[in-house]
């Protein structure tokens, strides 16, 4: 269970993040949807752990990670990413790529390794290196390492951005299922209303920093709340 309360952060000044308080269940997706610019990778980075911010809480599980005085290391937050640009460890496998934080029993770790990689269609590419990849087979390959290790919380910046369409929707049903078979609450950032309509149970549409509405897709769908948010939402098919 994640939750940010009041959440800010200003660059040179500007406010780029304006008070945003979530909360995501076990089991639920949120996304975070909204226009180029309007503070989402921010947001992710803040909870992350990479970026401070200027005010406001960071809570998971029911306990504080981060406030203006006390502050959790990111690598002992428990929180799974999935950036845009998440880079696999290029002198590794993919199947060591996959297991990189895991830790256990050698067979067990083979064996959840090889589940994810097929279930992600990279199987047959355990022994690979990341160079002898596409780019949209990395991709897959870095959503299978970040899904290993069964994060509580897991942070996904549109993490499905360099895949074809065919592929895409694949891509997105399996990973769901693995993250509600874990019961991870995940945080999704994209800025298009069909995929957040597809992922999400909440939707937190975002403009200028700040929440303009939550809610369920249907209802956001439903009642926009105003003519830019008819536009934004105008050209899913
Ligand atoms: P996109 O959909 O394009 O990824 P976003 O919603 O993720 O957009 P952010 O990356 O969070 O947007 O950026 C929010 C605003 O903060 C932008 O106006 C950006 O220019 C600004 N910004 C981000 N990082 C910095 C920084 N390190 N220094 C100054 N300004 C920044
Ligand atoms: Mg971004």
């Amino acid at each position: 269970r994640l939750e940010i309360r009041n959440l800010t952060r200003r660059y040179d000044g500007r406010v780029v993040v304006d008070d945003v308080s979530l909360r995501v269940g076990p089991g639920q997706v949120t996304c975070l949807l909204g226009p180029s610019g309007c503070g989402k990778s921010t947001t992710l980075r803040m909870i992350a752990g990479v970026e401070m911010q200027d005010s406001g809480e960071i809570w998971v599980d029911g306990s504080l990670i981060c406030d203006t005085v006390f502050r959790v290391p990111p690598e002992r937050r428990h929180i799974g990413l999935m950036f845009q640009d998440f880079a696999l460890f290029p002198h590794l496998t993919v199947g060591a790529n996959v297991a990189f934080g895991l830790s256990g029993d050698k067979t067990e770790m083979d064996k959840r390794v090889l589940e994810l990689l097929k279930r992600v269609g990279m199987g047959r590419f355990v022994d690979s290196y990341p160079h002898e990849l596409s780019g949209g087979e990395q991709q897959r390959v870095a959503l299978a390492r970040a899904l290993a290790p069964r994060p509580r919380i897991m942070l996904m910046d549109e993490p499905f951005s360099g895949l074809d369409n065919r592929l895409r929707d694949g891509i997105r049903d399996e990973t769901l299922d693995i993250l509600r078979e874990q019961d991870t609450a995940v945080l999704l950032v994209t800025h298009e209303p069909e995929e957040a309509m597809r992922m999400a149970d909440e939707i937190a549409l975002m403009r200028d920093g700040r929440i303009i509405q939550q809610g369920a897709p249907y209802n956001i769908y439903n009642a926009p709340v105003d003519r830019d948010s008819v536009a934004f939402f105008s050209d899913i098919n």
